[in-house]
């Protein structure tokens, strides 16, 4: 924060003595290059962690597919100009889901962004975000502005995935962390939740139990058109949002 208000006083300073002098030319120059910084996203794929390996189901692992798709987005996201960080480097990478926040927020992410697969009752895809401050390990978190900010992502990349999805994949409700298994089990809020200082949320991005949900996201072409979906509905965040800057 400090740094950041430093920036900008210097900032400020810079573009005053520039006008004194008459450079519109420089002033635009300063401009640009202040806005230059482009957006990072963290993508998690989800599983292995302390919580679990994931679900398997219809022969189908919920950790390679979460990797798979989060290879395709990463992909997307970068041949569209927006920077990643990976909270994982390979497939069976234990990491806690502690470390996968604390890795977006060091990275200073504009979104951590979670992917899951479900198993149990239900079919499509379907958002999760923290709505309340939990506790784990000493530490209390997510604050207030970050749990607005998480709503706002949850809700806009969701309706921004609706149609691309359409015909595809269900849609559901954007839930918050309450209404997952772990999250109900520890005060309403996800141990990822509880750490991250940046923006997050979560998808569940079929249930695998489902046959035709299993299709979809077994075949290339359902991974892709999911991490198509995800890159369009992320983009979308990034340009509509109004909760949050990191930098
Ligand atoms: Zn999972």
């Amino acid at each position: 924060m400090t740094f950041f208000l430093l920036r900008s006083t210097r900032r400020a300073l810079l573009r005053g003595l520039l006008l004194s002098l008459g450079c519109a030319a420089c002033l635009s120059a300063t401009s640009t290059s202040a806005q230059a910084r482009p957006f990072l996203v963290c993508i998690d794929p989800g599983h292995p962690s302390e919580t679990s390996d994931g679900a398997s189901d219809n022969g189908l692992s919920e950790n390679k597919l979460n990797w798979q798709v989060g290879q395709k987005l990463r992909q997307k996201l970068l041949a569209r100009g927006i920077a990643v960080v990976m909270t994982k480097s390979r497939l069976n990478q234990n990491v806690t889901n502690r470390r996968r926040a604390e890795i977006a927020n060091q990275a200073h992410a504009d979104i951590l962004i979670r992917l899951h697969c479900d198993d149990g009752s239900g079919r499509g895809f379907g958002w999760y975000y923290p709505d309340r401050s939990g506790h784990k390990y000493g530490v209390s978190g997510p604050p207030r502005e970050v749990q607005a900010a998480s709503r706002e992502a949850a809700t806009l990349i969701n309706s921004a995935m609706i149609p691309v999805l359409r015909g595809s994949l269900s849609s559901n409700p954007v839930r918050t962390d309450a209404a997952t298994f772990v999250g109900g089990n520890q005060g309403g809020v996800l141990t990822g939740s509880i750490f991250a200082r940046v923006p997050t949320a979560l998808i569940e991005m079929c249930f695998i139990n489902k046959r035709s949900d299993a299709r979809f996201i077994a075949s290339t072409q359902g991974q892709d058109k999911m991490a198509t979906a995800l890159t369009v509905g992320i983009e979308h965040y990034l340009k509509n949002r109004r909760l949050w800057a990191s930098r």
